[in-house]
């Protein structure tokens, strides 16, 4: 037996039993359900993950949402291409207010519990098969919205919708309740070796 040929076996065989397993993993999910999602961590990656979840529910038709509870300075790709491309898609953006250099806490919090009236009438609504809620997690950080309604409006959305929620931090009480936790991690990143934030990549 060849060298190449002895490394096809040993990768057939370890392929074979990796099936076994995933197999046996697939058999047991019987649970069929709208899954609530948590995007966390300091590294890059989390928003437009939600935003590679929009596309794949759009490519079945679904029913999507999407609620962005931080107004960028920056305009994103995907805020015009919602806006002006996809008026199939519910969305709405903070429009007013937190920015990271706020100084006006009150008119955050006006803005943040405008938005979050959006974001609950559509986790009420069960034509929606997926709901984004991009940058949650600052809201309850700064306890600009209350964390029992959030969870609580996260908990009893329609039992087929899907709910994605991102941004750092994000506390125990929430990742409790979600289904599927991931974390970024940040191992390095252009910004920080002076490199611009490029169109298209970073917004
Ligand atoms: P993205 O929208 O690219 O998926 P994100 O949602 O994970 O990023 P946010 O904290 O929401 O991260 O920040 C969005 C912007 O900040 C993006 O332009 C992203 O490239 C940048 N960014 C994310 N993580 C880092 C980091 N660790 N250092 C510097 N910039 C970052
Ligand atoms: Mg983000």
């Amino acid at each position: 037996m060849t060298d190449t040929s002895r490394k096809n076996q040993k990768h057939k065989t370890a392929m074979e039993k990796q099936k076994v397993v995933v197999d046996a993993r697939i058999e047991q999910a019987s649970d069929e359900r709208g899954v609530a999602v948590l995007l966390t961590g300091n590294g890059k990656g989390k928003s437009s993950s939600a935003f590679g979840m929009v596309l794949r529910a759009l490519g079945y038709g679904q029913k999507v949402g999407v609620v962005q509870f931080i107004k960028g300075q920056q305009l994103s790709g995907e805020e015009i291409f919602l806006r002006d491309q996809l008026p199939q898609v519910a969305f709405f953006q903070m429009g007013t207010g937190f920015t990271w250099d706020t100084q006006d806490r009150s008119a955050d919090i006006t803005a943040a519990e405008k938005t979050w009236a959006f974001a609950e009438s559509l986790l009420r609504d069960p034509a929606f098969d997926l709901v984004v809620l991009d940058e949650l997690t600052y809201m309850l950080a700064y306890s600009y919205l209350d964390e029992t309604k959030v969870i609580d409006a996260i908990t009893t959305r329609p039992r087929e919708q899907s709910v994605v929620v991102t941004g750092r931090g994000g506390g125990s009480a929430l990742r409790e309740v979600m289904d599927t936790v991931a974390e970024v991690k940040d191992i390095k990143h252009a910004f920080a070796a002076g490199i611009k934030a490029r169109k298209g990549v970073d917004y």
